[in-house]
């Protein structure tokens, strides 16, 4: 069933015909994710009434996101990647969707976009280059295309998008981060908008987090 979203409706221009672009099934589960609204085609552009509802709830980015906490936080902490590594209780919630001798993903706690994960050497390591020999690189990369692939599998998506972020000053602990950008984005809220959290988080419930990441785990397996 298709559900229209009308807080969505205001980058649909009048006029236009509204034609379905993606289908939810083929997904493989219309019922976990489900096309919010009509995505409209018109001269070959396709998608500015895009919207995507995840269990009946609009994936809109509501959740503001305070960066000076957010840039006190992770300048004043030890590195949450070793944390995880090493099994500390307090990152017991962190979604792991793979795990190797040497490697770790987990869901992003701070989803801009649906299905936005991390990938890490487990070893603390900073530059996405420098630090590792050609062996451990290509290791890295394989991992993160096989996660790539699994998210590409259960969350809709047109373009993933991969960067290596992170600050000698933060969050050094070298990381890639792996966002899937939802079908039909409109232009101007793709790339950088979608992955600023300073343009807000989507609003993931940790129910809703714990489900994904089986979900991944499942299209790994
Ligand atoms: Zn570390």
């Amino acid at each position: 069933m298709i559900t229209a979203v009308p807080s969505l409706l205001q980058f649909a221009s009048p006029g236009l015909e509204p034609a379905l672009m993606w289908d939810p099934a083929a997904i493989g589960d219309g019922e976990w994710w489900r096309l919010g609204t009509a995505l409209v085609v018109q001269d070959g552009r396709a998608g500015r009434a895009a919207g995507w509802h995840h269990r009946g709830m609009d994936l809109e980015r509501n959740v503001p996101f305070d960066v000076q906490a957010y840039e006190a936080r992770v300048k004043s902490s030890p590195c949450f990647i070793c944390a995880i590594v090493a099994g500390d209780p307090a990152y017991d919630h962190e979604q792991i969707v793979y795990e190797d001798e040497h490697h770790l993903a987990f869901l992003s706690r701070y989803p801009t976009l649906p299905g936005y994960l991390l990938v890490s050497p487990k070893q603390h390591v900073e530059h996405v280059v420098r630090d590792l020999d050609e062996d451990a690189y290509l290791a890295l990369m394989r991992v993160v295309r096989k996660v790539a692939l699994a998210v590409e599998a259960v969350v809709p998506s047109e373009r993933t998008y991969l960067l290596s972020l992170g600050s000698r000053q933060g969050n050094a602990h070298l990381h890639w981060h792996v966002a899937p950008l939802p079908p039909g984005t409109p232009y101007e809220k793709q790339q950088y908008h979608a992955l600023m959290s300073e343009n807000g988080l989507i609003p993931w419930t940790r129910a809703q987090a714990e489900e994904l990441a089986a979900r991944v785990r499942q299209a790994l397996s």
